[in-house]
């Protein structure tokens, strides 16, 4: 998997060496390449701004420098092009673990008021937002983007982390979870996680996941296929 980054704010990524990801990258399971769109402006003062047409408030990214770039590192197209956008669709987790399934994906951080609209036109497949509130650029989105797509690609967490028994992997938020000392400031961890009955284990972290899942994002339970959650029962044996 590799992803090329377009930015005018390269130094951003630096934090891509931290963590589970740096090592990742260090270790060559995916790459990252950042380029800067200022590399491909043609005047000495490296501009990649202008006022936009109609009036209003801020600049906004030209198109030319943007098109130079991605011909540069993408020319026939192979990426899957996103562009961080509050007005794209809504990041979520499932559509994080398909974009997993890419060989290749290209994301360019808008700045300024955004980006001249012939470019996205042109050369995108997808706008993506990680949220309904408003950055001053697509470099964390992007950075967020990458972060949680690259926990789906193998070797990129330790063998014992899973991305299976996670918050939104069945639909709901996780339980919560303990571990040592048994007792903190004299609150113990709950009797049920201590006594080793693996089936009241489950039953009880999916109630925990429920009564979460409804305080803070019942919008996920309307959505959420209630049926999974019923104890299966169990075929009986013919005679
Ligand atoms: N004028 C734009 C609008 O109203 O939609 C906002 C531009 S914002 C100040 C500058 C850049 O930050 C955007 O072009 C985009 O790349 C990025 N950005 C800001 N908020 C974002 C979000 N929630 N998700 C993804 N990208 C975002």
């Amino acid at each position: 998997m590799k992803f090329d980054i377009l930015t005018v704010f390269p130094e951003y990524f630096d934090v891509l060496k931290q963590s589970l990801v740096g090592k990742a990258i260090e270790g060559g399971v995916f790459d990252v390449r950042v380029t800067n769109i200022r590399d491909f402006t043609l005047d000495k003062h490296k501009k990649t701004d202008d006022a936009p047409y109609g009036g209003g408030a801020g600049m906004l990214m030209t198109p030319e420098p943007i098109a130079r770039a991605i011909e540069a590192v993408d020319k026939n197209h192979e990426a899957w092009r996103v562009y961080m956008s509050p007005r794209g669709a809504r990041l979520n987790q499932q559509r994080v673990e398909s974009l997993a399934n890419e060989q290749r994906i290209l994301i360019l951080c808008g700045d300024y008021e955004g980006v001249d609209q012939r470019v996205l036109d042109l050369y995108f497949d997808e706008e993506l937002s990680i949220g309904d509130y408003v950055l001053t650029g697509g470099e964390l989105p992007a950075l967020v983007t990458i972060n949680a797509v690259a926990r789906y690609i193998d070797g990129v967490l330790g063998s014992n982390a899973s991305t299976e028994e996670e918050s939104f992997a069945n639909g709901l938020l996780e339980y919560p979870q303990y571990t040592r000392p048994e007792v903190f400031k004299g609150v113990s961890v709950p009797r049920v996680l201590l006594d080793g009955n693996h089936k009241d284990i489950e039953a009880w972290r999916l109630e925990k996941s429920l009564e979460i899942t409804m305080k803070n994002r019942p919008d996920l339970l309307a959505e959420a296929d209630v049926c999974e959650f019923l104890p299966k029962k169990k075929k009986k044996r013919k005679k």
